[in-house]
């Protein structure tokens, strides 16, 4: 049974099966044997009886045939019949014998029987071919024959006792065929009760085959489904007992298992929601721990519990709650700790579970019999977002089992995250209450900032007030400041012009000494001017109203531009004045005239602050800053007045600036400058060794707003005019239009002493019907002028026919803005120049030029020659015999060449040879060798051959200028020298650089 049971159901289905088919093939063979008995009984039955029938059947028929053929025979009429007769009897005979052979091979019971009638045959037969063969020979005639037959002859007899054979076996063969009938009726009927028996038996052997076989799948299947209604209706403890290890047995133990596992998950979840209830329900921290760590002793039998959170640091973990701890082992521990059983839970950040408990653990439980080491620990960390805020750690004194194991990982991440609510929860609580007491005492700063607020509003009104007052007081210095030097300039250009114009009037009429007041009164009066002048700048830079004009320009020129302009004075202080700026330097990008201001300050402060020695002036490229250097040695600056020097009307020293002079405000305005431009300025100085400016600037300023050279800069060159220096112009009609009297007395002055005719205009309209009435050949306008100013005049002067192509000179005391500039640009303007301080030689070239615009220079460009830019001064080589044109030309170039000079052709040569100078002046007419000689010579000569060569000559004869040019001389001067025209052309071979 046991063996059926742990079929398998395939294995109990193939059995069934394989028993079934065997029933119906030994029933199907059992069958086909008793069909085969059946049919071995009918052959019986047609073999026997009916066959010997037949040949009895046949054999009384050949008997009768061959009787009646006997008959046929002897009433035959004719030999034909007789013989067709006697055939037929011998075909009969033939037949009655093979019936007779037949019937001996069928059944043997009656062998007698046919052996007696095979007899009975033959003696029939004999007996009868005799009497045919009698009658045939004639022994016998066929009447007795007839009547022999008749009289029951002994044929006839034969016959009979032939046919009683015959007949006596058909007898035996009906009563063998109802014998065989019978015994086959017998044997069916056996057959039928065997069968019968037999589908019975294998019925019987097959319901009990398949009724075992159900029962073996059908009773586990019971049994499963009773287990899984009764599992369904929640009953615990379920099992499944099949004793099988077939499929339903494996089935049970599956269901088993899997009902055991949802029990104990069950379980599981059962405590682990009982914890997360009791973790919902508290919020206060401290009970919080103490209910948690309750519940996880209970849930998993264990005896301690711990609970250790970080702290606010996060240096230490501390000791917050523990049930069944030891006092004496409630401690914290290191933030980084690693080892032991919780450090590990720390580091690794998952469930550590100890059972290899190490002696120097934290957990000891103590008991009646004294500190019991526990068996296990389970140290839980509490991991919110990746970060340990805490650890729990429990401790069992038995094995924890895996459900306690299970339940712990369960709760883990609840556990973290309630814990961490719970502790944000205390924070929040925390910090309310900080807020709360914050909030009170904001509350009580309120009521005092309330109070605070209403006496600032009060005072802010007041400042506001102020500050109005302030702005006010700010716009009124500003405009009484522009006003004031206004009004100062005017009176002192006044003074300084007619001093001036005294000077030149009065010299050698008065006395020495009253003549020396002059100087006085003109050296004080141009001293205020430019303290006005600074005091103007500084008020229009901290108003913010001064302009930067931005355009590319050379740095070097224009430091050479203040060199020459301060050179004489360092002559006269017998220092060396040298200029050092790279010649390579590139042309930078900024405001050509405000650094121009800052330079000229710092180096005639250096010419001013040095007594002996030199002053240098370098430069340096720094990237995208430019540094110009000024080094002096002069008397230097003290480390503590160096922050000084900066500040407005600041000077080092009291006794020095009496001493030197100066206002204290140049560096103030210099640095302010500066600071425009993108840039500043740098000291570095120690008394009594020298002092180093420097301007670092950047070389492309960035707001880019190019403008154009409107008019050009006021010529640079202050040399002592001399009076044999002789104007073309002689004769030219000026008509100065100004409305200050001593501005009119000074320009006339200057004007007429060399030969101009000088025409007044007071205001614009005086100036308009002048120029209707009788057109000047050039104009002198002022622009500030009452009613009608110079820009108004100049526009009106542009629209008569008359005024179009007039020059005009713009004379001014403003300060120009952009606007005012790009106007005056527009109506062709030749040449702007300052008011008050004006330099006689300056306005004279200025003048000189404007009448002669459209005077071309006659350079020979075929020859143009390139010639070094100087460093520090052209050097020129003048080659003239006559003294007065030596000493003309002299005075002209000392300031910004150095002078080499030459009587004629020959020393000229030799002087050349070995000054090696930029360029040559000379005069064609010298003693000797003259000047086209000596040029031949120059030319000859391999390092003088490209050294510029500009001849000077009196000759003013028509084709001189070609002849002279197309010798090979580079330029052409014809005397007397112009002074604007000589440095044109000096300009152009300067400035003409590969
Ligand atoms: P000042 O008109 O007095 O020159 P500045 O503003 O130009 O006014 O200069 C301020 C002061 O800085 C000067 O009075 C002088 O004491 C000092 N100072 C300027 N440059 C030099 C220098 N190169 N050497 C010595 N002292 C200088």
């Amino acid at each position: 049974m046991k063996v059926i049971n742990d079929l398998s159901t395939k294995a109990i289905l193939l059995i069934g099966f394989t028993i079934l088919i065997i029933f119906v093939i030994f029933l199907g063979v059992l069958s086909w044997k008793q069909s085969d008995k059946l049919w071995e009984q009918t052959e019986l039955l047609y073999n026997q009886p009916l066959q010997i029938r037949r040949s009895i059947g046949a054999l009384e028929a050949n008997v009768l045939s061959a009787s009646i053929e006997f008959r046929n025979f002897l009433i035959a009429k004719n030999g034909q019949k007789e013989t067709e007769s006697r055939s037929n009897i011998e075909l009969n005979f033939s037949n009655i014998e093979k019936e007779l052979n037949r019937l001996g091979q069928f059944y043997s019971g009656i062998s007698d029987e046919i052996e007696k009638t095979r007899k009975s045959y033959v003696q029939w037969k004999t007996s009868l071919i005799q009497t045919i063969d009698f009658v045939s020979n004639g022994k016998i005639n066929k009447k007795d024959v007839i009547e022999k037959i008749e009289l029951n002859g002994d044929v006839i007899k034969k016959q009979n006792e032939l046919q009683k054979w015959i007949h006596t076996i058909d007898i035996k063969a009906f009563t063998k065929a109802e014998e065989i009938y019978t015994d086959s009726n017998k044997k069916n009927k056996n057959l039928n009760i065997k069968l019968f028996f037999i589908v019975l038996a294998i019925i019987f052997l097959s319901v009990i085959v398949l009724w075992q076989l159900l029962t073996s799948i059908r009773k586990p299947l019971k049994k499963l489904t009773r287990a899984v209604n009764i599992f369904r209706q929640g009953e615990k403890g379920v099992i499944c007992e099949i004793d099988s290890t077939n499929e339903f047995g494996q089935l049970a133990m599956a269901f088993n298992e899997m009902a055991s596992t949802l029990e104990t998950q069950n379980n599981i979840n059962e405590k682990a929601s009982k914890i997360a209830g009791i973790m919902l329900r508290e919020s206060e921290a401290r009970n919080f721990c103490i209910e948690v760590l309750k519940a996880l002793i209970e849930h998993t039998s264990s005896q301690i519990g711990a609970i250790y959170l970080l702290n606010k640091e996060n240096s230490r973990y501390e000791h917050f709650e523990s049930i069944g701890l030891s006092q004496n082992h409630i401690t914290s521990f290191p933030a980084n700790k690693s080892d032991g059983e919780l450090g590990l839970a720390i580091t690794m950040g998952t469930i550590q579970h100890i059972t290899d408990i190490h002696a120097d653990s934290l957990f000891v439980f103590t008991s009646v019999c004294g500190d019991i080491k526990p068996r296990e620990i389970i140290t839980i960390p509490l991991m919110v977002a990746g970060k340990n805020i805490g650890v729990i750690s429990l401790a069992s004194l038995h094995c924890y089992s895996k459900q306690s194991i299970q339940l712990i990982d369960t709760i883990t991440d609840t556990l973290a995250a309630r814990t961490n609510g719970v502790l944000a929860y205390r924070k929040i609580k925390d910090l309310a209450e900080v807020l709360n007491e914050q909030n009170q005492e904001l509350e009580a700063q309120k009521v005092e900032l309330s109070a605070q607020t209403i006496e600032l509003r009060e005072l802010n009104a007041e400042l506001e007030m102020q500050k109005r007052q302030l702005d006010d007081a700010s716009r009124l210095k500003s405009t009484f400041l522009s006003n004031m030097s206004h009004e100062l300039r005017t009176p002192l250009n006044s003074v300084i012009a007619l001093s001036g114009v005294l000077d030149r009037r009065l010299k050698g009429k008065i006395s020495d000494e009253e003549y020396s007041y002059f100087e006085v009164i003109e050296r004080n009066g141009k001293h205020l001017l430019s303290l006005i002048n600074d005091i103007l700048d500084l008020s229009r830079i901290e108003s913010g109203r001064e302009e930067i004009n931005i355009t590319n320009f050379n740095p070097l020129l224009l430091i050479s531009d203040i060199i020459t302009n301060l050179y004489t004075q360092a002559q006269e202080k017998k220092i060396d004045l040298v200029n050092l700026v790279d010649n390579n330097l590139p042309e930078i990008q900024s405001d050509p005239d405000k650094c121009m201001h800052i330079m000229q300050n710092i180096i005639a402060n250096a010419v001013k602050f040095t007594d002996s020695g030199s002053v240098q002036v370098l430069s340096k490229l720094a990237g995208d800053k430019l540094h110009l250097i000024v080094k002096d040695t002069g008397i230097g600056i003290a480390a503590d007045q160096i922050q000084h020097i900066f500040d407005e009307f600041r000077q080092v020293d009291g006794s020095a600036s009496r001493k030197y002079g100066g206002t204290g405000l140049g560096l103030a305005i210099a640095k302010k400058y500066a600071e425009l431009l993108g840039g500043s300025i740098k000291v570095e100085s120690s008394p009594g060794v020298g002092s180093t400016f420097t301007l670092i600037i950047p070389v492309k300023l960035d707001e880019y707003e190019k403008m154009e050279e409107v008019l050009t800069r006021n010529l640079p060159i202050s040399v002592e005019l001399k009076q044999n220096i002789e104007f073309q112009n002689k004769e030219k009609n000026i008509l100065l239009v100004d409305d200050s009297e001593p501005a009119l007395i000074q320009m006339t002055d200057f004007l007429t002493t060399h030969g101009y005719k000088v025409q007044h205009a007071r205001n614009g309209f005086e100036a308009l019907a002048q120029i209707t009435s009788q057109t000047p050949d050039a104009i002198i306008l002022d622009l500030m002028m009452p009613e009608m100013d110079g820009f108004e005049v100049l526009q009106r002067i542009r629209s008569v026919k008359s005024g179009q192509g007039l020059p005009v000179l713009i004379l001014t005391a403003k300060h120009l803005t952009k606007q005012e500039l790009s106007s005056l640009k527009g109506n062709n303007i030749h040449q702007l120049i300052q008011k008050g301080d004006i330099n006689r030689v300056q306005l004279l070239s200025a003048v000189d030029m404007m009448l002669k615009a459209g005077h071309k220079i006659e350079i020979c460009r075929e020859h143009k020659r390139v010639i070094n830019p100087y460093k520090g001064k052209l050097k020129v080589l003048i080659i003239e015999d006559n003294p007065d044109n030596m000493k003309t030309l002299t005075a002209l170039l000392k300031e910004t060449s150095t002078i080499i000079s030459a009587t004629d052709g020959l020393s000229g040569i030799d002087k050349a040879r070995k000054n090696k100078p930029h360029v040559i002046l000379m005069d064609l007419a010298l003693p000797g060798m003259d000047g086209f000689e000596t040029l031949t010579e120059l030319r000859n000569d391999e390092n003088l051959k490209n050294t510029p060569v500009i001849a000077v000559t009196a000759s003013a004869m028509k084709g001189d200028r070609e002849k002279i040019l197309n010798f090979g001389f580079d330029a052409y001067i014809s005397k007397p020298v112009e002074m604007s025209e000589l440095f044109q052309i000096l300009d152009y071979f300067h400035k003409t650089d590969n």
